[in-house]
């Protein structure tokens, strides 16, 4: 028989072991996954609310050459998760530049997951991808034993699931302007096919619209994202608001990523995530 002296180290050792199974079980990305993690926290900046954000690293496809790293920065104040990838192609480093910048910007609720150099090789080659990697924006929904592209996305594809992203943005560059050359798809924003992703598109391109003076560095709205791309997987098989942003090359470094990460935080803001 337990009397109730006897129940109180019960009652702490349950309260233990449910702390130790919430900690243990964030920042790996699932069961099958062959990614890895590992965590601290950390506080909202000077002149935002101070609630207190766990950040929790976590490597994509560790142990490879072709590892990446996913940064999840999760306010204790509840709310939908959003996830940014920059970097998907290495010759595109503004939208990896801008996807970094997420990760000084304070969480106030929800979670922000950022993958700001998901091709980490190509980048520091400044290619689009390798040829034993392949490309990473036509390999959704990945392999966990396929190719680097296939692996990379897979370990992607584990942790929207994991963590119900409520929305995806994937930040690239075209090679020129859209306004002039109708075949790049630079200054663009891509959404997915839901009514909800068109609208907001149609609101970013309105508000980035408002800083740009010069007619061909204007951005707009084209449909149809790219079968195999983050975005199209994200939108048509998760069935969330998903964008592909993409910057002209054909610009400045610092205005590319500026508008890119104007851009995406004006969506992502739009959940509540981050300020405006
Ligand atoms: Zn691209």
């Amino acid at each position: 028989m337990i009397t109730n002296f006897d129940k109180k180290p019960i009652l702490w050792i349950s309260v233990l072991f449910s702390i130790i199974i919430f900690f243990t079980g964030c920042g790996t990305v699932g069961n099958q996954s062959s990614s890895s993690s590992s965590q601290d926290s950390q506080t909202a900046q000077v002149g935002q609310p101070r609630a207190e954000v766990k950040k929790t690293v976590v490597e994509l496809v560790p142990g490879t050459p072709y590892t990446s790293k996913a940064y999840i920065y999760e306010s204790v104040i509840e709310g939908p998760t959003v996830m940014v990838v920059g970097g998907i192609h290495g010759n595109e480093p503004a939208g990896s530049l801008a996807a970094s910048k997420f990760m000084e910007i304070p969480v106030l609720r929800g979670k922000l997951i950022v993958i700001p150099r998901a091709n980490n090789v190509a980048l520091d080659a400044n290619e689009r991808t390798l040829p034993e990697i392949e490309d990473l924006n036509r390999a959704y929904p990945g392999k966990s034993d396929g190719t680097p592209a296939e692996r990379l996305t897979y370990d992607i594809v584990q942790l929207m699931k994991k963590y119900q992203v409520a929305m995806v943005l994937d930040l690239h560059e075209g090679y020129a302007f859209n306004a002039v050359d109708s075949k790049s798809v630079g200054e663009t924003i891509l959404p997915g096919t839901d009514d909800t992703s068109a609208l907001l598109a149609m609101d970013a391109v309105e508000h980035i619209n408002k800083q740009i003076t010069e007619a061909k560095k204007k951005f707009s709205v084209l449909a149809n994202p790219i079968v195999g791309s983050t975005v199209h997987y994200a939108n048509t098989v998760l069935k969330v608001p998903a964008f592909t942003v993409e910057t002209s090359s054909d610009q400045p470094l610092e205005d590319r990523v500026n508008f890119s990460f104007e851009i995406a935080k004006f969506l992502v803001s739009s959940q509540g995530v981050i300020d405006k």
